[in-house]
């Protein structure tokens, strides 16, 4: 009984230093160093630099470069200063991806989809808000929970822990690096990326309402085949469009209008 009283509090004690806030204002739970997740998703980054061909082509990569920096350019510090890395895949997915550790990822097949510098905007916007509202984090925060409320239960139960609960654990703590970093983000997450995408945009003076013509975009393609990459892991667009467009009013779009040619 003592034992049980002892582990809860220790329980309660990690819940409490690790609670924090997103940019718009949830709360969180963080258990990893912002250093951790940097390093998996550099890990990450590397291994799909290694695996994906490269498209290298100078124009394609100074469009993307430039709708990025743009963006960047509007960051909350110490994300406006980072050195972040972009890289084409020569990759028909439409698909983008950024990571922790100021990583970015455009796939050929998105350039298709996205119709110009607003669009392209909207996508590396979303997925950069990811990253700044430490999405990877929580998620592998929450797969910690996980492991943790398995070893407090076999604490309790007074039991030894199995191979296959401290696999998990340790997956979690990120000694597999890839757990957690690539997997799809649920809806809070999802519409929290929209939302700070949006704002990325219209601060840098993209226009915010192509966001929606995007996924209008972004469902027009997938008819009739398998949906793009980029849509198996985001909700589907319908209901993302509607909340674009309530949240459209709330925005001001900056007098600055960026000029950047595919
Ligand atoms: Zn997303």
């Amino acid at each position: 009984m003592q034992l049980r009283a002892v582990s809860l509090a220790v329980f309660a004690s990690v819940l409490l230093a690790s609670c924090s806030q997103s940019p718009t204002g949830r709360s969180q739970l963080m258990l990893m160093s912002p250093q951790q997740l940097d390093k998996m998703g550099e890990q990450s980054y590397q291994q799909m630099q290694q695996e994906l061909e490269i498209n290298t082509d100078e124009q394609t990569n100074a469009y993307v470069q430039c709708v990025s920096d743009e963006l960047i350019d509007t960051l909350p510090e110490p994300y406006r200063s980072a050195d972040w890395e972009i890289t084409v895949f020569a990759d028909d997915a439409a698909n983008a991806f950024a990571l922790p550790g100021n990583n970015i990822g455009v796939y050929n097949g998105l350039l298709d989809v996205a119709e110009n510098q607003h669009q392209l905007a909207a996508v590396i916007g979303h997925e950069i808000a990811h990253v700044i509202a430490q999405h990877s984090n929580e998620r592998v925060s929450s797969n910690m929970m996980v492991g943790l409320g398995m070893q407090m239960g076999a604490v309790l139960a007074e039991t030894q822990l199995d191979d296959s609960t401290a696999a998990l654990a340790m997956a979690a703590l990120g000694v597999g690096a890839q757990v957690g970093v690539l997997l799809p983000y649920s809806r809070a997450h999802e519409s929290e990326a929209d939302k700070l995408g949006l704002r990325y945009m219209a601060a840098a003076g993209f226009e915010p309402a192509e966001a929606a013509q995007l996924w209008r975009n972004m469902a027009a393609n997938s008819e009739g085949q398998a949906p793009p990459e980029f849509l198996s892991t985001h909700p589907h667009p319908g209901s993302r469009i509607d909340a674009i467009n309530n949240y459209l009013p709330e925005l001001q779009v900056a007098s600055r209008s960026p000029n950047c040619q595919p």
